[in-house]
C-alpha cells in the first residue's frame, strides 16, 4: 500500500479511544495542546446506541457481545509453553477489545479499584518479609513498579472524582473508618458519592463473614448513588439498580464511561480536539535519530494510508495492542524469555481465579436486581494482608459476591451440577435455582514469570498482513497454590452462608487458556519500572528509548493486584498527562534518569 495523504501536525495523538485515551485527550486539549485521536472502532454513544427507552437486548449485548471487536478483525495466538507452536484465537475469551471509541469502558462493569499499596512494591516487599528465596524461585520474576501508592493517590483521586465513584472509605488518612475495606491504603477523601445499596446476596455475606472474624465491605463502584456533577462538568443520574449493566451501555447516564464522563467535556465545541474513528494505527514511525518518533501511519475508512505527525504520541491502544505496535514499530528490545533480557512483551501476566458456585432453597436473592459493579468482598485473603510465612506463594484474592446482574439467558447455565440440559428437569431447576444463585468469585493476583510474554507471530496475520500477537503463557506454580488456598477459603464462607449446594471452581488448575472466562485483564508487555533494562517506560509512562512515546494502559502494569484494572489505568493516564502537560511541555526529553 502506497502513502496517500498527510495530515496536518498536531502537537499530540492518542492511539485509541477508550478510558486511557479520552482522559489523556482532555487534560492535553485543557492545557491547550492540539490532540488528535485516532480509533479503530466507529463512533458510539449513549444515544442512539443504547439509549434508556430501547429495551437492554440481552442476546445482542451479553450473548453476541456486539459491542466488542469480533475476533475475525482482530485477535492473537496462544501457547502455553515455548515449543509448542501458538494458534489464533476465535472466540473472545481473554481479549473482550472494545468495538467502538469508547472501547470497553461503554460497556465495563464499573468495578472501580485502586490495587493495594503492596502492588506496586512486590518485590522488595516479599524480600523483606520472606526472603529472597520466595522472591526468585527460579520461575518467577517480580520487580517493582518505580513508584508507590502514595505517589499516584492523588491521580487515582482525580480519576474517581472523574467517575463519580460510589463508596465508603476504609482508611481516611491513615484513620481506619470500620466501614469501609480497612486493608485499602490511605485515601485522601471520601469517595465522591456514597456507597451503594446492600442487596439480599451481600446481606448474607456480610453476616457470614463478620460471624467468621472476616471484614466485609461493599465494593466501590462507577454506578453512581446519587445524582453527580464531575470536575469536567458533566451531570450524572442515579443508578436504577436496572441489573443489564455489565457487557451493556447505560441509557441512564448513571454509569461511568468515556462517553457519559470524558466526551461531553472534550467533544462540545472543542477546537484543540479532533477525533478521526474507523482509522486503524499500524505503526509508530520513528526519527532518523532512532530516539523520538514523528507521528504515526493509519489506515482510514477507505482503506488509504494516512500519515499523522505529531510531536507527543500517546498509546492508549489498551494493554495487547499498545504492545503490538510497540513491536510493529521497532520501539525499544523485544523480550527474549531465554535470557529474561529486552523490556517489549515482558511480564505478560492474567489474573488467577477460582471461587464457589452456590445454591441456596429458602433465600430469594432477586438477582434481577443489581448494579455493574454492586457486591460485597472480603480482603483478608488479598495482596499480603495475611500472614505467608508457612504457605508456598506469595499474594491472595479478593473473595467478592455479586450483586449485579440476573439475565436470564445468561443465568440458564447457573445450575446445580448434574441438572438435565434440556427437558421437564431443566425447566424445573431453573425456575427454582434462577432466584437463589449466587457466586463466590476470587478475583487473585497474578505473579509474572520468565517464560510469560508476548511477541509477534512468525505465522498468522491480520487483514492488512501484519503479524498477530502471540502469547506464551502458563501460570505460576505460586498462582495455582494460592488459587486453591484461596478457593478453600470460598467454600468455607459458602458453606457458613447457608448454601445448600456448593461447586467450588478454579480456573488455575488446568493449562491456561485464551477461551476462559474468568475476565479479560491481560497486564504486561510494556512495565513501568526505575530500570531501563527491565522495564519499557517510566513512572510516567514515557518510553525510555523515545522519549515522545507515552505507553499507557494496563501494558504498564508489571504484576497483577487482586482487582479490577481500570481505577489504576485511569490513574495512570491521568498521572503520565500531567507529566506531558506539565515537565515535558516545558522542555521535552526525559523526565527521569534511568
Ligand atoms: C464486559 C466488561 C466488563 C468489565 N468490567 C470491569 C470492571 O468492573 N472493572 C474494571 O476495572 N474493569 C472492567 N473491565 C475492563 C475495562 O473495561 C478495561 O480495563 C478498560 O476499559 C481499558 O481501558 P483502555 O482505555 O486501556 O482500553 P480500551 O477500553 O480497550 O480502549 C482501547 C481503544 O483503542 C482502540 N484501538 C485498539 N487498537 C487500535 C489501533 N491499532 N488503532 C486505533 N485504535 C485502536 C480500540 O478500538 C479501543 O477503543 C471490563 C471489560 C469488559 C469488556
Ligand atoms: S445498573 Fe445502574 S449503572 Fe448499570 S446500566 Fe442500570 S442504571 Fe446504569
Amino acid at each position: 500500500m502506497t502513502t496517500r495523504r498527510t495530515n496536518p501536525k498536531v502537537d499530540a495523538v492518542i492511539v485509541g479511544f477508550g478510558w486511557a485515551g479520552s482522559l489523556m485527550a482532555a487534560e492535553l486539549s485543557r492545557a491547550n495542546m492540539n490532540v488528535v485521536a485516532i480509533d479503530r472502532g466507529p463512533w458510539r454513544d449513549t444515544f442512539p446506541d443504547t439509549p434508556l427507552t430501547a429495551d437492554p437486548d440481552e442476546l445482542r449485548w451479553k450473548t453476541r457481545r456486539e459491542l466488542l471487536a469480533p475476533p475475525h478483525d482482530t485477535t492473537l495466538t496462544m501457547r502455553n509453553t515455548l515449543d509448542q507452536t501458538a494458534v489464533p484465537q476465535r472466540d473472545f475469551g481473554i481479549s473482550e477489545l472494545g468495538g467502538g471509541v469508547g472501547g470497553q469502558g461503554f460497556q465495563w462493569a464499573g468495578m472501580a479499584w485502586r490495587f493495594n499499596p503492596w502492588d506496586f512494591r512486590v518485590r522488595s516487599e516479599t524480600i523483606q518479609r520472606y526472603g529472597m528465596a520466595r522472591a526468585e524461585d527460579g520461575e518467577l520474576q517480580l520487580q517493582d513498579w518505580g513508584i508507590t501508592y502514595a505517589e499516584l493517590e492523588p491521580d487515582y483521586d482525580r480519576w474517581e472524582q472523574i467517575a463519580g465513584v460510589a463508596g465508603q472509605a476504609g482508611n481516611l488518612r491513615g484513620k481506619l473508618t470500620s466501614r469501609g475495606n480497612p486493608f485499602e491504603g490511605p485515601r485522601s477523601r471520601e469517595y465522591p458519592t456514597p456507597k451503594l445499596k446492600t442487596l439480599r446476596m451481600m446481606e448474607i455475606f456480610n453476616k457470614a463473614t463478620s460471624e467468621m472474624g472476616l471484614h466485609p465491605f461493599t465494593i466501590p463502584c462507577a454506578n453512581v448513588s446519587q445524582a453527580y456533577v464531575n470536575p469536567l462538568g458533566v451531570t450524572m443520574a442515579p443508578c436504577t439498580y436496572c441489573g443489564f449493566c455489565s457487557s451493556y451501555g447505560c441509557g441512564n447516564y448513571s454509569k461511568a464511561s468515556p462517553q457519559t464522563c470524558v466526551f461531553p467535556a472534550l467533544l462540545n465545541n472543542n477546537p484543540n480536539f479532533r477525533l478521526i474513528t474507523n482509522a486503524c494505527v499500524t505503526r509508530v514511525n520513528k526519527a532518523a535519530d532512532g530516539k523520538s518518533v514523528t507521528g504515526v501511519t493509519y489506515i482510514d475508512q477507505n482503506g488509504s494510508e494516512v500519515l499523522q505527525p505529531a510531536d507527543i504520541i500517546c498509546l492508549t491502544a489498551f494493554q495487547m495492542e499498545n504492545v503490538r505496535l510497540m513491536l510493529l514499530s521497532g520501539i525499544s528490545k523485544p523480550y527474549d524469555p531465554l535470557t529474561s533480557e529486552g523490556v517489549v512483551g515482558r511480564n505478560f501476566s492474567f489474573q488467577t481465579v477460582s471461587g464457589a458456585d452456590l445454591w441456596f432453597e429458602e433465600d430469594h436473592i432477586n438477582p434481577f436486581i443489581g448494579a455493574g459493579g454492586l457486591g460485597s468482598q472480603i480482603d483478608d485473603y488479598n495482596s499480603d494482608n495475611f500472614d505467608h510465612s508457612s504457605l508456598d506463594f506469595i499474594g491472595g484474592a479478593g473473595i467478592l459476591t455479586l450483586s449485579r446482574d440476573g439475565t436470564p439467558i445468561a443465568n440458564a447455565n447457573k445450575l446445580p451440577p448434574g441438572t438435565p440440559r434440556w427437558g421437564s428437569g431443566f425447566k424445573r431447576a431453573y425456575s427454582n435455582y434462577y432466584q437463589n444463585y449466587g457466586v463466590l468469585f476470587n478475583q487473585g493476583t497474578s505473579m509474572p514469570i520468565k517464560r510469560g510474554y508476548l511477541d509477534l507471530d512468525p505465522t498468522y496475520k491480520d487483514p492488512f498482513g501484519l503479524p498477530l500477537l502471540r502469547l506464551t503463557y502458563d501460570y505460576a506454580r505460586n498462582d495455582r497454590a494460592m488459587a486453591t488456598f484461596t478457593m478453600n477459603r470460598a467454600i468455607q464462607i459458602g458453606k457458613r452462608m447457608g448454601a445448600s449446594q456448593i461447586s467450588a471452581f478454579n480456573f488455575a488448575e488446568k493449562p491456561f487458556t485464551t477461551a476462559i472466562g474468568a475476565s479479560n485483564h491481560t497486564i504486561g508487555g510494556a512495565v513501568m519500572g526505575a530500570d531501563p533494562t527491565s522495564s519499557a517506560v517510566n513512572s510516567h509512562l514515557q518510553s525510555w528509548d523515545c522519549h515522545n512515546v507515552f505507553v499507557v494502559g494496563a501494558s504498564a502494569f508489571p504484576n497483577n493486584g487482586g482487582y479490577n484494572p481500570t481505577g489504576t489505568v485511569g490513574a495512570l493516564a491521568l498521572r503520565a498527562a500531567r507529566a506531558i502537560c506539565g515537565n515535558y511541555a516545558r522542555k521535552p526529553g526525559a523526565l527521569q534518569k534511568g
